[in-house]
């Protein structure tokens, strides 16, 4: 069998799986031919392969370093489940059996932590290099790096292992990485030459978009109603933030079944959170940012982040933890000034300078996203080093504001006005023809020729106003009623309220996306 009949065959006996996705077939293939390689790839793209796949190929033990004894017993617990001798080794474990079992090469994948790496005798790795080790994975690699989001001083250890492994293949697996981590990686781990993967960072399928908040009271009512209309519509969603007791609070108040998780709760409490919201019995997670890596959860459809975020990196995963399915999600970041003032507060955990340095630039560049007026996905695109081909993404606040979006508001005022002058027992034509300057019988009849708004909406066409009105009606502007078989319009509570604090020549502004109708 050649090579890349075994790695199908392989893939469709252990995964089931009947194709490889893009650039796993050429990360194997390089791993087994010994070559180190660095593999930058979006969250749920299918970076696990990439090291799962060539120790069943070859027959030699894979080293998968991995932060979390949760996501460690996660993926054995799936490994096995399939087939693949899967094993871990966490520095608090007492039982030497499975270790015996490692060093014997038992395993096809052994799963350890970094410490506990850096604590097993050179003995063990001679003895396991003598049955062979086909990879040396180190996952969530952007922890080496003081420029990563999420900087472990533990993994800069790791580069003791490049010197007994000499021989053997390093893959070093992240989903954000900038230049700077990109080169850090590749130095702290010594390797030599690597094959480097870079997919895409682009989530289509999901809006970014970014309001500013006051902190007030009314701020946050306004977003637990929010919180609330987009539960309503079925979903996940997780709220990030530093203090989480008030939001919790405005939440479970209005009736939303909301969990929390951050820090400094035990690791029971923990998971029981974790556990709750994975099976959806939880809508909302309030969270720190302690709430990361591992979480696997298709149906996240909304992430909130309540205060700009530490850097561009934490954005881009925290925020990319809903839409995992593929479907439409959406992301929301609320600031306020005084968030960019905390850079001191943040460099306050660091020692070094470098580290303070790559702290305060970070935040700096949260800042500069939030203030953005051109499109955010570009912005994210480029961070990463990466060209969106276009300047409208079409898909967050900026490029629908700018383009697929626009203040109507004197227009639904006219509208609005029409459709409750003409008494609002009609259809849609009788206010819109007024609009536009119609002198028909039944207008002449009923006198609507003498209203003052009559003509005032020459310059767009008939349809143009049923498009608007149509965009009014979902927005809760306007209602439809159905009269026996004929459908009238009118204005509802919400379009009053409007309408009362707006006059002819003042009104508050009222964003809604143009529609292709619009458009022409
Ligand atoms: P990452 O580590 O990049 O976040 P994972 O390795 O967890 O992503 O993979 C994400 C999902 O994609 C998993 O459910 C995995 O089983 C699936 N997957 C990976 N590769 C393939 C493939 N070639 N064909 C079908 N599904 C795949
Ligand atoms: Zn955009």
């Amino acid at each position: 069998m050649g090579d890349r009949e075994e790695m199908d065959f392989v893939l469709k006996k252990y995964f089931g799986y009947s194709g490889f996705r893009a650039y796993q077939k050429e990360v194997i293939q390089k791993v087994t031919e010994g070559r180190d390689c660095l593999v930058v790839m979006a969250t749920g793209s299918g970076k696990s392969l990439c090291y799962q796949v060539p120790p069943l190929i070859v027959g030699k033990t894979a080293i998968v370093v991995s932060p979390l004894i949760s996501l460690m017993q996660d993926q054995v617990m799936t490994l096995k489940q399939r087939g693949i001798r899967a094993g871990y080794l966490g520095s608090a474990q007492t039982d030497s059996t499975a270790q015996t079992k490692a060093e014997n090469g038992y395993f096809h994948l052994l799963f350890l932590t970094p410490e506990k790496a850096c604590l097993l005798p050179a003995s063990f790795w001679l003895n396991l290099l003598k049955l062979g080790i086909c990879l040396f994975a180190v996952d969530e690699a952007h922890c080496i790096s003081e420029w990563g989001h999420d900087f472990r001083v533990e993994y800069k250890q790791l580069d003791k292992l490049r010197a007994i492994l000499s021989d053997v293949p390093f893959v070093a697996l992240t989903a954000t990485a900038t230049e700077n981590v990109r080169v850090d990686i590749i130095n702290s781990l010594k390797m030599k030459d690597p094959y480097v993967a870079i997919g895409s960072f682009d989530r289509k399928n999901i809006f970014y978009g970014v309001k500013h908040h006051n902190h007030s009271q009314s701020f946050l009512d306004e977003l637990v109603q929010e919180i609330s209309r987009l539960v309503a519509n079925a979903g996940s969603t997780i709220i990030y933030c530093l203090t989480i007791k008030e939001i919790f609070k405005s939440l479970q108040k209005a009736g939303i079944k909301a969990g929390i998780y951050h820090g400094q709760m035990g690791s029971k409490a923990r998971e029981e959170s974790h556990r709750l919201f994975i099976r959806d019995e939880l809508q909302v997670m309030v969270a720190t940012i302690a709430f990361g890596m591992g979480i696997d959860k298709p149906n996240v459809r909304h992430v909130i982040h309540y205060g700009c975020p530490k850097s561009i990196e934490a954005y881009y995963q925290e925020s990319g933890r809903c839409g995992r399915d593929g479907m439409a999600s959406v992301c929301w970041l609320y600031y306020t000034g005084s968030d960019f003032a905390k850079a001191e507060f943040y460099c306050g955990e660091s020692q070094s300078e470098n580290h303070k340095r790559a702290i305060r630039e970070s935040l700096m560049a949260g800042q500069r996203y939030c203030l953005l007026t051109t499109c955010r996905r570009k912005f994210l695109l480029d961070h990463f080093g990466e060209k969106l081909s276009t300047d409208n993404c079409g898909n967050c606040d900026n490029c629908l504001v700018s383009r697929r979006e626009r203040d109507m508001s004197k227009e639904s005022f006219l509208l609005m006005a029409s459709i409750q002058s003409c008494g609002g027992n009609w259809g849609l034509k009788m206010p819109i023809d007024v609009l536009r300057g119609s002198r028909s019988k039944k207008i002449v009849d009923a006198q609507f020729d003498k209203l003052p708004l009559h003509g005032l909406g020459k310059s767009y066409s008939s349809n143009w106003w049923k498009a608007l009105a149509h965009q009014l009606i979902s927005h809760g502007y306007l209602m439809e009623t159905v009269k026996d078989v004929y459908r009238t319009v009118s204005v509802s509570p919400k379009g009053k309220q409007h309408l009362s604090s707006a006059g002819p020549d003042h009104q508050s502004p009222l964003y809604l996306p143009l529609t292709d109708e619009m458009l022409d």
